[in-house]
């Protein structure tokens, strides 16, 4: 990749405020209608996908079923790889470039993903997921005839020099008929303006969102507010067409949204970092803005060290990434004894920096292995990105736990991956602490001055949603990150942090979290400088025991939460706001 197209890359990649890898969940984006049969010349060559229209990314329905299907590994690594670039939204995908494929992969690939969704639409799938998967068959299907048809002019062209004009002509002609009115409905024409429905229609459901919000969340009406409101409700495709539809969207909506306003934030009064942490109920923001990281072993774009440069630690041994053929910085794949990550790494932790950013790997570190080679590679991977884009994850993550906090039913509190996520990112947080403490203490120095509040802030913030037993979760992931976080030998990074950030004026509290407690299940305690005593999950001496005791954006218990049934039925009532509705009348 040439130096201007990677910087075009990097700069995309702050602008939209992600990391390539969490596109994985991140969708929605305008698909003009000028993609549909945008003629290129035929010398073009080797790119023909861009003269059809490309599907959109998934709905939520189908995402989910995709993101099972990546983790049971059912794709080739060719397949892997268009599916990532069939996450990316429009937009993101014009500016990234077409997957590193040659025809004849990329065909393969387009024949086994279509293969897969037509097996998948026999079985008992939402229906949006079998409607999005029908849509994505026809589209490489008709991929294929065309490629095939290609292939076939280009070799008349060689055969047939002198009637070149001619068959470019009746090509042509059949493109026109391929992109034009053989078009079928709903089969994305309608996810540019985000499945048929109206501006009028988001507006209303966006009226909605903000009274429930007001009511139960006032950080989600501060993410999702009136500037960028019903961009993103249409951009994450939330459903308006019934109060139940809108609020099942909304905790992937809180977070993407999220990133897309720390993103832009981020951007500008000279900020190096923005994040959004909470609203309080006055509305009054809970916000930080610290500097950017600054080592000499800063990643290929990014401030500070690589996010995957916690692949090559101490602890990766312990619960090693799975089936990630883009953990090229992990020494282990498959089960360690607190088992295996088969999906967060590969999106979030893959890739490498590039040559001599990564110095602590040498004989002489403890987890050093002389048979395990460090690879190196100049290209933009989400790994490379620094602590700041691990911390923006954390804080989104710890949103999308509220929001399916507030919204559980505490009866059947589902066995969600909110809490086991959490946890994920707790444990990159601490590795990434103790990585930073031990190899590159300038920069662990720098997070001590100028990112403990945020981070002490946030960690108060996700342990209260955590520590909420009626929310359910997936035992067999949680319960081994849930040890791994809660060991000695990882809490004592935070309570390190705790105890520097409070500069001399520590004074330790007691341990907050009520129904979760420090396990120490390895008999590998705290090794680092001295603590005021055994590390504490949540402390209510500290930064983080401020906040998870007072929760300034409000706080209920199940049985407390406010009743949002007259927002509910008000908005199923479809009136229109002279009638006292919310505006989305039937017309
Ligand atoms: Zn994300």
């Amino acid at each position: 990749m040439s130096v201007v197209c990677r910087i075009t890359v990097v700069a995309v990649l702050f602008l939209i405020g992600l990391n390539s890898a969490d596109a994985r969940h991140h969708e929605g984006g305008t698909r003009g209608d000028n993609n549909f049969g945008d003629m290129r010349p035929p010398n073009r060559g080797g790119h023909m996908p861009t003269l059809l229209g490309p599907p959109p990314p998934p709905n939520p329905e189908a995402l989910e079923v995709i993101e099972e299907l990546l983790e049971e590994g059912v794709f080739s690594d060719e397949g892997v790889i268009l599916i990532e670039h069939l996450l990316l939204t429009i937009e993101e995908r014009e500016e990234v470039g077409e997957p590193d494929l040659d025809e004849s992969e990329r065909a393969n690939a387009t024949g086994e993903i279509a293969n897969i969704f037509e097996g998948l639409m026999e079985e008992d799938i939402p229906n949006r997921a079998s409607e999005y998967f029908r849509m994505v068959v026809d589209e490489y299907r008709r991929a294929s005839r065309h490629s095939t048809r290609r292939a076939e002019h280009q070799r008349r062209m060689e055969e047939q020099a002198e009637q070149q004009a001619e068959q470019d002509d009746d090509n042509r002609r059949s493109e026109d008929d391929d992109s034009g009115g053989g078009k079928k409905a709903g089969s994305g024409d309608e996810a540019g303006d985000g499945g048929g429905f109206s501006d009028e229609h988001y507006e209303a459901a966006l009226r909605f969102c903000h009274d429930v919000f007001e009511t139960l969340y006032p950080t989600g009406k501060a993410i999702i507010n009136e500037d960028n409101g019903v961009a993103g409700l249409k951009q994450w495709r939330v459903d308006p067409t019934s109060a139940e539809s809108i609020l099942s969207g909304l905790a992937l909506t809180i977070h993407e949204v999220g990133h897309g306003l720390d993103g832009e934030l981020k951007r500008t009064e000279g900020r190096e970092n923005y994040y959004l942490v909470a609203a309080t109920p006055s509305g009054a923001l809970i916000e930080f803005d610290p500097p950017g990281l600054t080592t000499p072993n800063s990643s290929d774009y990014f401030q500070g060290i690589s996010r995957s440069a916690i692949l090559l630690d101490t602890e990766n041994h312990k619960r090693p990434p799975d089936g990630c053929d883009g953990c090229i910085l992990s020494p282990h794949s498959g089960d360690g004894e607190w088992g295996s990550d088969g999906s967060y790494s590969n999106l979030y932790l893959n890739g490498s920096p590039e040559e001599g950013v990564i110095t602590h790997y040498t004989e002489g570190f403890s987890a050093y292995d002389p048979a395990f080679t460090v690879s190196t590679n100049n290209s933009f991977d989400s790994g490379d990105q620094g602590y700041g884009m691990l911390f923006e994850e954390t804080v989104q993550y710890s949103h999308s736990l509220a929001w399916l906090y507030l919204t559980h039913d505490p009866e059947s509190g589902g066995a969600s991956s909110g809490k086991h996520a959490m946890l994920q990112w707790f444990w990159w947080n601490q590795r990434y602490l103790k990585l930073v403490r031990e190899q590159y203490p300038d920069e662990h120095a720098f997070f001590v001055e100028h990112w403990a509040e945020a981070f002490l802030t946030v960690w108060g913030q996700a342990w209260r949603y955590m520590d909420t037993p009626t929310l359910n979760y997936q035992e067999d992931e949680y319960d081994d990150l849930l040890e791994l976080v809660t060991d000695d030998l990882m809490l004592g990074e935070v309570q390190y942090v705790r105890e520097l950030a409070a500069d001399g004026a520590y004074s330790r509290g007691h341990d907050l979290t009520a129904s979760l407690s420090v396990v120490d299940p390895d008999g590998n305690t705290w090794t680092g400088p001295q603590l005021s005593g055994p590390p504490l999950i949540v402390d209510s001496g500290s930064a983080d025991g401020d906040y998870f005791d007072s929760m300034p954006e409000g706080w209920f218990e199940p049985e407390d939460r406010p009743d949002i049934t007259e927002f509910i039925e008000k908005y199923d009532a479809r009136l229109s706001l002279e009638e006292g509705g919310y505006g989305n009348a039937s017309d």
